[in-house]
């Protein structure tokens, strides 16, 4: 039962530990993974906010570069514009013009010519080599563009291809007017496509990082590293011109590309002089991948930590199932030990015939009770009983019946109502004794009429016995340490009782006698 507990409790300790160890084990692989996804997030964070930065920055410097472009192309148009202007009059000299073209054209790299075409959309003037007969150029946006407003504002027009040479050009064109403001044709600079695809060309960005030069008015003029079919693509539905340019002229953020459908960490800027609009934009997917290489050293780092502290929790829930396992086996050990122990006390204290206290135990409490007595100024009591004509009895049934008789009296005695303080003890043969601590004489006497009539009750026949009843008797003799005796030891104690018992036997057995009444008689 004992080692049961034990076992039960070394059980429920080993649980309860597999649970601390467990929950602090979570709480660590939580608290590990939270700080690493954490630190991860705003790394992440980090990277996209410079992407982009780096993305505007880019945006803003392409915007200024064809700011620049278009500005110079102008600045050479509006010289042109004054020189045809004041040739209205007088008349046109078409190959002065085409000579001056020529010149300007010469000094800007972006230009791919310069045309001036009457009110009619005839070829008057052009850097070209010679003018192409029967090209009327009427029929184009920007010629319509400029014949309906006569306000001398520069236009640039969507991207076309050159009647003359077959080249992607970026037409800019502005109004010829004379006195009263009347429409007097055309004058045309074409940028070429492949300027800003060279200059493009420059800058280090991925196979699939894009970089957008748009009209306000949401169509591609270039598209790097896009084909030249998405040349002139309306972007008007995409995020860009639906959400991002309201209100704003640079910004940043990130959203699928209307180009192609991928998404990519965008910078945009708009040009503040020309309907201009520059997009550069990092491909998310390999910018990730990018950045997870750099992270798998931390990553690593992280998952070391982790399977640290798993193996680290296996290891002490090992030594402790270890430890407990020893601890249980001690418990058992001590255990099996002290019942031994207890079962050899009983043996060494115990009489082995009645399982009454021997006389060993007998001895030892009656020294301790006298003691303990002392001690506390309080009486002890000795009640010695003894079998009447037991020999007798011996002789007419047998030792064996003999022993089954001493049983019986013992157990009768030690059946009566005595105090948990109380001792009856088999003190030899068919004599028994009752140590009474605390107790008067008067209570030794009851106790000791008490034994002598249980064993009256047990009506055990005893034919060979002197006494009329012919059942088995006892006598017993009461004796008591009071508190005012000076000489208070056992010895005395067990020799006033055995008096008392004598007395009793003098008087015809069966009865109970004091010390008192033995020195009555014998004085
Ligand atoms: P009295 O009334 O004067 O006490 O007579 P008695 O015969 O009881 O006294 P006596 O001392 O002459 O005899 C005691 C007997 O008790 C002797 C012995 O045969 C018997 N006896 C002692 N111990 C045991 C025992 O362990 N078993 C048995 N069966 N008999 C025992
Ligand atoms: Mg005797
Ligand atoms: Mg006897």
């Amino acid at each position: 039962m004992k080692q049961k507990n034990a076992r039960e409790q070394a059980g429920l300790l080993y649980h309860s530990l597999i649970r601390s160890i467990t929950f602090a084990g979570i709480v660590l692989i939580a608290a590990v993974l939270g700080i690493s996804i954490w630190t991860l997030r705003q790394d992440w964070n980090d990277t996209v906010r410079q992407s982009e930065e780096t993305a505007t920055n880019l945006a803003l410097s392409q915007a200024r570069q064809a700011e620049d472009t278009f500005l110079q192309t102008e600045l050479a148009m509006r010289e042109m514009q004054r020189d045809v202007e004041s040739q209205l009059v007088t008349g046109i000299n078409s190959r002065n013009l085409s000579q001056t073209m020529r010149e300007l054209q010469g000094r800007l790299p972006q230009l791919h010519g310069l045309f001036y075409y009457d009110a009619q959309g005839k070829w008057i003037a052009t850097s070209a080599s010679q003018i192409p007969a029967d090209i009327n150029n009427s029929d184009r946006e920007y010629f319509r563009f400029q014949r309906d407003n006569p306000r001398n504002s520069i236009h640039l027009g969507p991207v076309i291809r050159s009647r003359s040479t077959g080249d992607l050009v970026i037409p800019v064109s502005l109004r010829i007017s004379d006195a009263l403001r009347g429409f007097q044709g055309v004058l045309l600079a074409t940028v070429k496509v492949d300027y800003f695809r060279h200059f493009y060309a420059y800058y280090e960005m991925g196979p699939k990082d894009v970089l957008v030069l748009m009209l306000a008015d949401s169509s591609v003029l270039y598209a790097r590293p896009m084909p030249d079919s998405f040349i002139g693509k309306d972007l008007s539905s995409s995020h860009l011109f639906q959400q991002m340019l309201q209100g704003t002229n640079r910004g940043s953020g990130q959203w699928t590309s209307a180009l192609d459908g991928k998404p990519r960490i965008f910078g945009f800027a708009r040009s503040d002089r020309y309907p201009l609009v520059v997009a550069a934009g990092y491909d998310t997917h390999s910018l990730f991948i990018k950045w997870m290489k750099g992270r798998v050293q931390d990553v690593s780092l992280s998952l070391a930590l982790l399977s640290a502290i798993v193996a680290m929790g296996v290891f002490v829930l090992r030594q402790a199932r270890h430890s407990l396992h020893y601890q249980l086996e001690l418990t058992n050990l001590r255990d099996e030990l002290s019942a031994a122990n207890y079962a050899l006390n009983r043996l060494a204290h115990a009489d082995a015939l009645t399982g009454l206290a021997n006389r060993r135990a007998f001895d030892r409490y009656l020294e301790e009770c006298i003691l303990a007595a002392d001690t506390h100024n309080e009486p002890v009591s000795l009640v010695m009983i003894d079998i009447d004509y037991f020999k007798r009895y011996n002789d007419t049934y047998g030792h064996v019946a003999g022993d089954e008789c001493l049983k019986r009296v013992a157990l009768a005695i030690n059946a009566i109502s005595l105090r948990g303080t109380d001792l009856v003890a088999r003190y030899g043969g068919e004599e028994f004794a009752i140590v009474l601590p605390g107790a008067d004489i008067e209570h030794a006497m009851s106790v000791a009429a008490a034994a002598v009539q249980a064993v009256r009750g047990q009506d055990i026949i005893h034919d060979s016995s002197l006494l009329a009843s012919q059942r088995v008797t006892l006598s017993a003799g009461c004796a008591s340490l009071n508190t005012e005796r000076e000489n208070r030891s056992a010895q005395l104690l067990i020799r006033q009782a055995d008096m008392a018992l004598y007395s009793a036997k003098q008087a015809g057995r069966n009865q109970v006698k004091s010390d008192e009444s033995y020195l009555n008689t014998h004085s």
